[in-house]
């Protein structure tokens, strides 16, 4: 080895040790006669001190600039100055000889905690970016949360076995990336969208428990929190029932809880998509905070408020103690819900005031007692403040999904270090697509219906329960999964509802249906997103910054400049042509 030590270990306990050390030069003091360098490695920094004694390193140490690569030898001594901040912050060394290993340019911006690299340069020169301690920790994290996974998954029987990147269409909701066949010219791979139907493969094998942590694509338009190619968790069980799925991975978060972040977590509470709907207007919410949705039809309709009475859903949240919110404070909510993104009409409220009076916008049509009885049937107390939103059902849900997130905020309600959890169970199994006229999975479409409900398949698809999953942490859909049909006439018949022709069914789905026909065991599984569920755990919101070397915004690479185009012999050789 060039060293004896990293630049994080050495204590006050190592006094009189003679060391090498090997890192990059992170900061140098030069007094003339004595001069410091900090010296830093993926585990730490160590002061290394120059004097006049060892003139020769000291002369050497002078001519270095940051980043440069160099190894020190010397001997450990305490410093006169500690250092609280870091844990080598008790020792110096005083160096000997030093060598250097490797000139550096001067970085395009500072290796620091706090950066005045922009976005875009940072992620051209990734490789620098990932030099800085709050980057390194994410991928730590997120190599810790990747060891306790596979830990917990092999104590469970689990066992990972490798699917091909190199496959046909996965039905997962998105575009595929393809890959051109040189082979078989003018045909074409996709990258999976998920092994779907490889782990439902692995089941009718006999595999029992299988498990996967793996790079997917989704050629999808992106938004902050997405890139078209991201890792997920992904695991398949054989003879269990939706519960003993939603228990195995209750137990395997509840595992990366304890042993990452040191937090025993509660028993996950389940929540049915239609509660989820009718109290949060979303299907994975945020349950840090109550300010549940209350149902006001009976008491605002039929007073005479026109608004009101030709909504089909009037709908109330109660946010606690912002009964103290301006005349400004409400115009600026008021204009903030009227916004084309959110796209309510208008936004009406109650302030519930210290003396036990209420004061509305809608003063004109209710009384004090009418207000009162709001009050009652949204909790609300002295102090509070009632916001109200009408319209069509699914709309006003939304739009207060929206207001509702978005008071939670303003009230300081999401702090990111509390984590609250929760299963959302009994999706539809298909939603009905308007514009194209047809219904569409709502998960995909190996995704088994509730037995009670099957009868439903011909009569109200719609109204078909699946027993699909999703578990929801802080807002965020972290994972999701489903019992799979392992019927070969059951799946036939969904695929036919969702639209394939048998031909179509055939062509992109015979494997599976003839494998269900050679002895296939009743399966389920999920999948977790796990740049995701490691952006959580590190309490940031961008998941880019827990992926080793992420695309920006338009998918693209600026470091290695990618997607790019091909020289035309490679396209020849593929037989593709390319107008320009
Ligand atoms: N393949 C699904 C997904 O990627 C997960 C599952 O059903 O297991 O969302």
């Amino acid at each position: 080895m060039l060293r004896t030590h990293t630049c994080g270990e050495l204590r006050l306990s190592d006094k009189g040790k003679q060391v090498i050390l090997c890192g990059w030069v992170s900061k140098i003091r030069d007094k003339g006669s004595l001069l410091w360098i900090d010296l830093r490695d993926r585990y730490g920094i160590t002061q290394l001190l120059f004097d006049e004694k060892n003139k020769e390193a000291l002369e050497n140490a002078r001519s270095y600039g940051r980043e440069f690569v160099i190894q020190a030898e010397g001997e450990i001594i305490e410093r006169v100055s500690k250092n609280d901040k870091i844990a080598t912050g008790e020792v110096e060394i005083r160096v000997l000889r030093v060598t250097l290993l490797n000139a550096a340019k001067v970085p395009p911006f500072q290796i620091e905690d706090e950066t005045d690299g922009g976005e875009e340069l940072r992620m051209k020169y990734r490789y620098l970016d990932l030099r800085r301690n709050p980057v390194r920790a994410n991928l730590e994290l997120r190599h810790k949360m990747a060891q306790e996974v596979r830990k917990y998954l092999d104590l469970q029987n689990f066992i990972e076995v490798e699917t091909p990147v190199l496959i046909k269409s996965t039905p997962e909701g998105a575009r595929d990336f393809v890959v051109p066949s040189r082979m078989n010219p003018g045909e074409f791979y996709a990258l999976p969208q998920s092994p779907q139907t490889f782990k439902q493969l692995l089941m009718v094998s006999g595999f029992d428990r299988y498990f996967q942590i793996l790079k997917c694509f989704r050629d999808e338009d992106l938004r902050a929190d997405r890139q078209p190619e991201f890792t997920q968790i992904d695991c398949e069980m054989s003879f269990v029932t939706q519960e003993d799925i939603l228990n195995t991975f209750e137990g395997l978060i509840k595992h990366l809880f304890k042993f990452v972040k040191n937090i025993e977590l509660p028993e996950l509470p389940r929540m049915t998509y239609a509660d989820a709907m009718k109290f949060y207007g979303c299907d994975k919410p945020d349950t840090r905070f109550d300010m549940k949705f209350v149902e006001l039809n009976e008491l605002a309709k039929g007073k005479g408020f026109n608004v009101f009475d030709s909504a089909p859903l009037v709908l109330a949240i109660c946010a606690k103690g912002a009964g103290e919110y301006t005349r400004k404070q409400i115009d600026e909510l008021t204009e903030w819900v009227k916004r084309p993104q959110i796209g309510a009409k208008g936004l009406v409220y109650v302030k519930c005031d210290q003396d036990g009076s209420y004061k509305s916008s809608v003063d004109k049509f209710y009384k004090q007692e009418d207000l009162a009885k709001w009050a009652a049937k949204t909790g609300a107390e002295k102090g509070d403040l009632i916001l109200i939103l009408s319209g069509e059902v699914n709309a006003c849900r939304k739009q207060m999904n929206e207001l509702r997130l978005e008071m939670g905020n303003r009230l300081n309600l999401r702090n990111k270090d509390h984590y609250s959890c929760l299963w959302v169970v009994d999706f539809p199994m298909v939603e009905y697509g308007e514009e194209e006229k047809r219904w569409f999975a709502m998960h995909h479409p190996f995704t088994a219906p509730k037995p009670e409900d099957e009868h439903l398949l011909d009569s109200d698809p719609g109204a078909i329960r699946a027993n699909a999953y999703d578990m929801v942490i802080n807002g965020v859909e972290v994972g999701g999964g489903s019992i799979r049909i392992f019927n070969k006439t059951l799946q036939a018949k969904i695929f036919t509802l969702l639209g394939f022709s048998d031909e179509e069914a055939k062509k992109q789905f015979g494997f599976l249906m003839e494998a269900f026909e050679y002895g296939a065991p009743p399966h389920g599984g999920l999948a977790f997103g796990f740049d995701r569920l490691c952006s959580l755990f590190g309490g940031a919101e961008i998941i880019r910054d827990f992926i080793a070397f992420p695309k920006n915004t338009s998918g693209r690479d600026v470091m290695i400049d990618s997607p790019s185009t091909i020289n035309p012999v490679q396209l020849n050789e593929l037989k593709i042509s390319v107008n320009q």
